[in-house]
C-alpha cells in the first residue's frame, strides 16, 4: 500500500500568523518518469480546509470554508502568569469542537509543569449525551515532543494544542510557533533562528536541545547581555537594569530575569571543548495587576516584553557608549554609572539642571530609541532652541511621571531639543 500524497498549502496574514491551511491531495502515476497528479481543490475531510482566526498570537477559532466553526479555543494566563506572556505556553483553557448533528463538545486541558498538554476532561454540554468530569484524552511525549502515547482517539487528535500548547499538523507532522515552524522526529526547525546567530550558534536548534528545562514561545524579546567590563560584575548591571525598570512601572507587574545559557564552544583543534556559559539574561514578569499606578508605563514596557508581537529584539549591554540606539536600535549600550546633568523644568516651568537617574536614561534609551523607535528631531534650529517637541523626551517624561505617582521628586525633563552648551553629554 503506498503512503498517500498530501500537500499542506497555509497561507498567512499581516503579521505573520497563519490563517488558513489546506491539505490536497495526490495520485501516483508509476511512470516512468513517477510523477504525482495534484488535486486543485483541497480535501473534503473534516478539518481539511480551515481558517485560523487570532486574538494576538492565540488562535481563538477553526472555521470550515464556509465560515461556519469547526473548534473554538479559550485561552487564560499561560507559563508567565499572564495572558500570552509565554507565548500561550500551558495557556489553553478549554477547547471546543462542532460534532455531527451541529452540537459541541467542550473539553479542558490538563498540563505537565512545562505547559505540554497532558490530557482532556469533558465538560458538560447543553444537547450533548455527555460524561462530564472523564479524562476523555491522554497524551506523552519524547523529549524533543514526539507523541509517544496517545489515547482517546478522535478527540485526542482533533484537539490541535498539544506538546507545548502548540498547534500540531498531524498531516505534515509539524508543529506551528508562530514565527517557524518545528519537526518533533527530527528535534529541529524548519528554517532558520529569526534571531540569527544572536540565539546562538546552532540556527535550527530547538531550546538549547533542552526541552525538558526550556520552552520557545515567540522568540522576540528584551535581553540583557553584560560582558564584564571594569570590576563591575555581571549580575549587578542586569539587576540595575532590572530594578530600574521595576522602580518606573511599580507595582504594575514583577520583573523577573530568566538565564540565556549556551553551549560554547572553545579552543581549537585537540584543545576544543564545549561549555555552558550564561550569556545573559531575558527579561520577563509576572503578577501582572490590570489597574495599577503607572498603567501607561507598563503597557509600553510590556509590549517590549513580547506580550504582543514586538518590533524588534532589543539587548541590552553594558558599555560606555550612551545613545547607541540611534545607530542600532537593537542594540542599547549603557553605563550604569551615569551621573549627568540635565536641562528640567522646575514646578514653576523654570529650567533647573538635575542629576539624570539611571531608571530614566535606561527608558529613554531602551523603550523610547530602541523600542518605540524614536528620534530626536534633527533640524538645526531645534538643536539651537528652537520649537518642536522631542518625541523621545516626551516619552522619557512619562518615565518621570510614572516614578513621581510613586513619591520619587523628580522633575521632567526641557520637552524640547536643545543643545545645551554646558551640558556634558547629549544625545544625537
Ligand atoms: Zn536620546
Amino acid at each position: 500500500m503506498a503512503v498517500p500524497a498530501k500537500r499542506v498549502q497555509y497561507s498567512y496574514d499581516y503579521r505573520g500568523r497563519m490563517v488558513r491551511r489546506q491539505v490536497f491531495s495526490g495520485t501516483y502515476n508509476a511512470g516512468p518518469p513517477s510523477t504525482i497528479n495534484w488535486s486543485s481543490t483541497p480535501d473534503t475531510a473534516a478539518g481539511a480546509d480551515l481558517i485560523f482566526l487570532y486574538d494576538g498570537w492565540q488562535c481563538v477559532a477553526a472555521l470550515k470554508p464556509d465560515q461556519s466553526l469547526f473548534q473554538a479555543y479559550v485561552w487564560g494566563a499561560d507559563l508567565s502568569g499572564t495572558m500570552g506572556g509565554a507565548g500561550g505556553v500551558g495557556g489553553l483553557v478549554m477547547f471546543r469542537r462542532v460534532v455531527a448533528g451541529g452540537g459541541t463538545e467542550t473539553y479542558f486541558s490538563t498540563y505537565d509543569g512545562n505547559g505540554n498538554v497532558t490530557g482532556l476532561v469533558k465538560g458538560e454540554d447543553a444537547g450533548v449525551s455527555s460524561s462530564a468530569g472523564s479524562v476523555s484524552a491522554r497524551y506523552e511525549y519524547g523529549p524533543f515532543g514526539t507523541l509517544l502515547r496517545i489515547s482517546g482517539e478522535p478527540v485526542a487528535l482533533d484537539n490541535p494544542f498539544r506538546f507545548s500548547t502548540k498547534y500540531h499538523d498531524d498531516t505534515a507532522d509539524l508543529m506551528y510557533y508562530g514565527f517557524r515552524y518545528y519537526n518533533p522526529s527530527t528535534g529541529r526547525w524548519l528554517s532558520r533562528d529569526p534571531l540569527e546567530e544572536k540565539g546562538g550558534f546552532n540556527l535550527y536548534g530547538f531550546v538549547y536541545n533542552n526541552p525538558q528545562r526550556y520552552s520557545d514561545p515567540l522568540g522576540l524579546r528584551i535581553y540583557i547581555t553584560a560582558p564584564p567590563v571594569g570590576g563591575l560584575d555581571y549580575t549587578r548591571f542586569d539587576d540595575y537594569v532590572l530594578n530600574g525598570f521595576q522602580r518606573i512601572i511599580g507595582d504594575c507587574a514583577k520583573l523577573r530575569k530568566t538565564p540565556i545559557i549556551r553551549q560554547v564552544e572553545t579552543g581549537f583543534l585537540f584543545w576544543k571543548k564545549t561549555e555552558t556559559r550564561l550569556l545573559g539574561w531575558e527579561l520577563d514578569f509576572t503578577d501582572q495587576k490590570l489597574n495599577c499606578v503607572c498603567s501607561p508605563c507598563w503597557k509600553w514596557l510590556k509590549l517590549a516584553l513580547g506580550d504582543h508581537l514586538p518590533k524588534k529584539d532589543i539587548y541590552i549591554h553594558r558599555g560606555d557608549e550612551l545613545d547607541n540606539a540611534s545607530e542600532f536600535r537593537d542594540n542599547i549600550y549603557i553605563n550604569e554609572n551615569l551621573s549627568f546633568e540635565l536641562p528640567t523644568l522646575d514646578a514653576s516651568g523654570n529650567v533647573v539642571w538635575e542629576n539624570a537617574p539611571f531608571d530614566v536614561v535606561l527608558w529613554h534609551e531602551v523603550i523610547g530609541h530602541g523600542y518605540r523607535d524614536l528620534k530626536h528631531p534633527k533640524d538645526r534650529s531645534n538643536r539651537q532652541g528652537g520649537g518642536g517637541r522631542d518625541p523621545t523626551i516626551v516619552e522619557e517624561n512619562n518615565a518621570r511621571n510614572c516614578l513621581r505617582l510613586q513619591g520619587v521628586r523628580i522633575n521632567d525633563r526641557v520637552p524640547t531639543y536643545y543643545r545645551w552648551k554646558n551640558s556634558l553629554r547629549t544625545c544625537n
